[in-house]
């Protein structure tokens, strides 16, 4: 058997010299397991290939019994050949017809062999056949022979995909099978249904050339390639847009230990020494290291698997000069985008006339990149774990961010049902624009303003079309985040006029830069912090860099002229941070007011609520605040401590709860005894059965993504907020984790429509 890496090239030279003599593509496969058998000292190599239907058919052999080529099949799952494609992993017995999957084949005359090692023959991460070796002897194959042969294997899956042995379409046919139907369980993170082809956010790279013609230029391309992914994952790193995803940190540490592990790098140029491409290098060490990984009885290394496999991917993308995401390659009209993670400016970087969906395999539906798909429109489910191995591009698929489902490759019947689905969507779309002009009252009377979160230009005609009352948080860093620079005081004047035309007369609630956190700026550079959302963000870089704030106030006092003006701050922990943010607005009005330009006729200062300690303060805070924005998401996060970017938490608690039920209430009853006007524009204020228990606790505004408008306005229509009022009060002191069953309970038998 070949034990060293010179024999390893000697065989792989010999392959290439076979694949280059001009003969039919049998002659050359049958060709190609003698030189495999004979290099091998193997008695016996065949080759199976997968044919339509799940069938593995002998397609050569040195051996066994020729007449068995093209005669003897077998189907996956069955016999020892079988099973190998069937686990994707190699199997290497020293007594195969004692194992309990061997199957005998009569016409090939396998009896006679003992030892047996084959492994699978992967194109795209998909078995599309298998290659075996036997012996006589009862032997048991080293390691480094099972490598010998998935190398051998990989060029071999090369060989095939070159066509003439197999129509490609056979594969398609079997994949479509494989794929029918199949169903993946999410979170749901933004709302609609789309439908349409996947692209992958990191693209996937084919590996065309296997064998090299010289081993130098290989190690050189190898050295310059990692030294890209290295300086690409500190870049990643450095940038705080990914700290709080939570495990995305550690991923990416891991990443970075495994970048600069001295083990890894010797085993790719010791693949590369044997007569490997440095991208055939990378494939066969990733698969070695696949199948240790999954055999190991260690949890943490076998979670790691998927790391390694980005890892790799990654590696293959720097070695192919494509480092850049999907978003700059041509996408499909119906694209739906998969990924690991995203930021919300990766998203943004995509084309919005094509990009219709977004699966992630991570993600929380509070994260920002979820926040910014709700804005966009854009049908998002997290948390579908293992999906993107399954995933090939330009695969069919049907996002349903209404139930939080996947369906990969649907057949015919699912298609159509959710063409009906989106047919039903469309008729309760319309009932809602029935109702756009009729406001937003309880049946007991009680008016709700209903308000639409925005960020951006393409957000505006939302207003017109939901009937919404005006915009009651208009999140301005999301301009800060599409650019490559700093906007300029023109461009930020610009789009605030823009907004403000656009709501022509409605109240429009500026929220000043929050960013940091998982909010990042490509061109603004944050030192790494343990906890990027206790970190240095929003009020806090403000006060510290107050030309920022000096700049945006006065961008947003210009483009108001002489309208009026509603103006917050983000993330105010206590009194003393929103006097002094005032003072920099204050001090940018007296500017205006000494050149004699227009100020607004009605300036309104308020602030955020989003940090549980200025729930604390508001005997001080609310005589010298406007009005008061309750921002549940952050809230949220700070009073359960959990991270609301972590997928692992998304969750794990309910804000329908008592102790949250006593925050609320607290704050509504001591706004409105101040008489300050409170509303509420976290993510919690657009979800019918939420927006019920606020109204309940005294909200009288709230402020929501666009799609929301409607459902929460046709559930406030149905209620009787009194008799919930009543509701809420007999649950307060209850020691319960959720109250959301006796919530949806009091809506079902008094006809609320959640
Ligand atoms: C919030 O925290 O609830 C909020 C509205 O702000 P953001 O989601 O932008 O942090
Ligand atoms: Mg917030």
């Amino acid at each position: 058997m070949v034990t060293s890496p010179a024999g390893g090239r000697v065989l792989l030279r010999r392959l290439r010299e076979a694949m280059a003599e001009p003969q039919s593509p049998q002659t050359r496969l049958d060709k190609i397991v003698r030189i495999i058998a004979a290099n091998m000292v193997a008695e016996v190599c065949s080759v199976y290939l997968m044919r339509a239907g799940d069938w593995l058919e002998l397609y050569a052999t040195e051996g066994l019994n020729p007449s068995a080529v093209h005669n003897s099949r077998l189907k996956v799952g069955q016999g020892l050949v079988g099973d190998i494609a069937a686990h994707a992993r190699p199997l290497n017995l020293s007594d195969a017809p004692e194992h309990p999957n061997f199957v005998y084949l009569p016409e090939t005359g396998e009896e006679a062999f003992h030892s047996f090692l084959g492994v699978p023959v992967l194109r795209a991460a998909r078995v599309i056949g298998v290659l075996a070796v036997q012996n006589q002897t009862r032997r048991h194959y080293t390691e480094e022979e099972v490598e010998n042969l998935q190398t051998v294997a990989m060029v071999m899956a090369e060989m095939v995909a070159q066509g003439g042995l197999i129509d490609p379409s056979e594969w398609e046919e079997a994949a479509t099978k494989r794929g029918s139907s199949m169903r993946f369980k999410g979170l749901r993170m933004a709302e609609g249904i789309a439908m349409g082809h996947a692209v992958l956010h990191e693209p996937r790279v084919e590996i065309t050339q296997m064998i090299a013609d010289d081993a130098g230029v290989e190690r050189q391309r190898l050295t310059r390639g990692i030294d890209a992914l290295r300086k690409s994952i500190d870049l990643m790193l450095a940038d705080v847009d990914l700290a709080p995803h939570g495990e995305h940190r550690e991923v990416l540490e891991a990443y970075r230990m495994f970048a600069h592990d001295a083990g890894w790098l010797t085993k790719l140029e010791d693949a590369i020494d044997s007569g490997l491409t440095a991208e055939a290098a990378v494939e066969r060490v990733q698969l070695d290291l696949n199948a240790r990984l999954s055999r190991s009885t260690d949890t943490y290394l076998r979670e790691r698997i998927q790391d390694l496999d980005d890892l790799a991917h990654r590696l293959l993308r720097h070695l192919a000069g494509k480092a850049d995401t999907a978003a700059h390659e041509g996408l499909p009209d119906d694209a739906i985008v998969i990924a690991r993670s995203m930021g919300p400016a990766e998203l943004l970087d995509y084309d919005r006339t094509k990009l219709k969906g977004v699966v992630l395999e991570e993600g929380s539906p509070t994260s920002h990149v979820a926040i910014v798909a709700r804005a966009l429109e854009i049908p998002l489910v997290g948390k579908v774990e293992g999906l993107i191995d399954r995933i090939d591009p330009d695969m069919r698929l049907i996002v349903d961010g209404e139930q939080g489902e996947i369906f990969l490759n649907p057949g015919p019947e699912i298609i159509r049902a959710y063409e009906e689905k989106n047919a039903l969507r469309a008729q309760r779309q319309a009932a809602f624009a029935a109702i756009r002009d009729e406001p937003a009252v309880t049946r007991d009377g009680v008016e709700v303003k209903l308000n639409i979160n925005a960020g951006l230009l393409v957000d505006l005609p939302h207003l017109v079309e939901t009937g919404a009352n005006g915009i009651g948080l208009f999140r301005t860093e999301l301009q800060f985040m599409v650019g490559s620079a700093f906007p300029r005081l023109g461009d930020q004047t610009e789009l605030y006029k823009a907004v403000m035309d656009a709501a022509d007369g409605k109240p429009v609630v500026f929220r000043t830069l929050d960013i940091g956190g998982d909010k990042a700026l490509p061109y603004l550079e944050i030192e790494p912090e343990e906890n990027p959302a206790l970190g240095w963000r929003a009020i806090r870089i403000a006060l510290d860099r107050p030309a920022l704030l000096r700049y945006q106030s006065r961008a947003l006092l210009q483009a108001a002229g002489g309208r009026p003006l509603s103006i917050m701050f983000p993330m105010i922990s206590d009194v003393s941070e929103f006097i002094a943010a005032k003072a920099v607005l204050e001090k940018e009005v007296g500017r205006l007011r000494q050149l004699n330009r227009p100020t607004p006729e009605n300036l309104k200062v308020g602030t955020m609520l989003e940090v549980p300690s200025l729930a604390f303060q508001l005997p001080a805070l609310l005589p010298m605040v406007d009005f008061v924005s309750v921002g549940s998401n952050d809230l949220m996060q700070f009073f359960f401590a959990s991270d609301r970017g972590n997928p692992r938490l998304a969750d794990r608690y309910d804000y329908l709860c008592p102790p949250v039920f006593a925050l609320l209430r607290h704050i509504s009853k001591s706004c409105d005894a101040a008489n300050v006007p409170l509303t509420l524009c976290g993510e919690m204020a657009g979800r019918p059965l939420e927006a019920m228990a606020l109204v309940g606790l005294g909200f009288r505004s709230l402020s929501m993504t666009p799609a929301a408008i409607g459902p929460v306005k046709v559930m406030i229509r149905s209620l009787d907020q009194s008799a919930l009022a009543r509701l809420l009060e007999q649950l307060t002191d209850r020691p319960d984790h959720t109250v959301r069953a006796e919530l949806a309970a009091f809506a079902e038998a008094n006809g609320v429509a959640v």
